[in-house]
């Protein structure tokens, strides 16, 4: 069974739910990848809890395996910097991305 945006919309009329057609979908598409996620998690970890691994995941703030394979280059241009420190936040928070850097993306980005 998939449920269509229009069921949601029947069920949640917009005055209480104001979202377009499109955020309603992806709405829709994330609740079906965590489905997914789930299943194949449960899969690959049989008998484990899935909420006790989400929660080990989020208090550890130091991926250490990213950074055994990802060290910032040896006096590293800022084009440099900027990549690993954008990388890093995605994997791994140990420390935010430094003030410095996010008003350079900032500038970058217009
Ligand atoms: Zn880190």
């Amino acid at each position: 069974m998939v449920i269509t945006v229009e069921q949601v919309r029947e069920k949640y009329p917009k005055e209480y739910w104001d979202l377009s057609d499109w955020e309603v979908q992806q709405v829709l598409d994330y609740m079906y990848f965590i489905c997914e996620f789930s299943i194949n998690w449960h899969k690959t970890h049989p008998g484990e809890s899935l909420l006790k691994w989400i929660k080990k995941e989020s208090e550890a703030p130091f991926n250490k395996e990213w950074h055994k394979s990802n060290s910032m280059p040896m006096r590293a241009t800022l084009d440099q910097k900027i990549k690993w420190h954008i990388e890093h936040v995605a994997h791994c928070k140990c420390r935010p991305i430094p003030d410095k850097i996010k008003q350079e993306i900032q500038k970058r980005l217009g």
